[in-house]
């Protein structure tokens, strides 16, 4: 079935209106990785075994962008933390984006729907949020359980998901 004009939008990296893609109304999940890909062993960032199950579960459900520190996250977490990451997230980049001191959720957009997993937002960032009246959107992730399943990310995401999982 063509989909009608409701339904399709220009795609930003495409020249003209000839290219239009698929609307993808799915909520954004902003994703930080250490404190919710790692978590806290010894003092030190060590992977969550199920850090990749959560990714490809994820990815199934949002559409998922980093919100991270760590560069290039689609080569450096796999390649450093041996982390599998299925292909499909963009990396949003807050640092340049944003004000200083820097914070993330100035990156945040709220012109479509969101939601963000993050174990350790600033003042600033929680000041923002609460600014927007958004501070139910985000997420915090207990960074010291050794699996993102026994932090309740799963069955919060679902919850707190304006679309239900396919
Ligand atoms: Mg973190």
């Amino acid at each position: 079935m063509t989909p009608g004009p409701s339904n399709i939008r220009e795609c930003p990296a495409c020249e003209g209106p000839s290219a239009p893609v698929a609307a993808d109304d799915r909520t954004v999940l902003y994703i930080d990785v250490d404190g919710v890909l790692q978590h806290v062993r010894d003092d030190r960032w060590a992977p969550r075994h199920d850090a990749a199950e959560f990714l490809e579960w994820a990815l199934a459900r949002f559409r998922c962008r980093w919100l991270t520190s760590w560069r290039n996250p689609n080569e450096t977490v796999p390649g450093e933390l041996g982390i599998r990451v299925p292909p499909g997230i963009e990396e949003v980049r807050w640092r340049e984006a944003g004000p200083f001191p820097p914070f993330k959720a100035i990156a945040i957009r709220d012109d479509e729907d969101w939601l963000w997993v993050e174990d350790a937002p600033s003042t600033f960032d929680i000041d923002h949020l609460r600014a927007r009246g958004a501070t139910d959107r985000l997420i915090r992730v207990d960074p010291l359980p050794p699996s993102v399943r026994q932090t309740g990310v799963f069955e919060r995401l679902e919850r707190a998901s304006r679309v239900p999982p396919k």
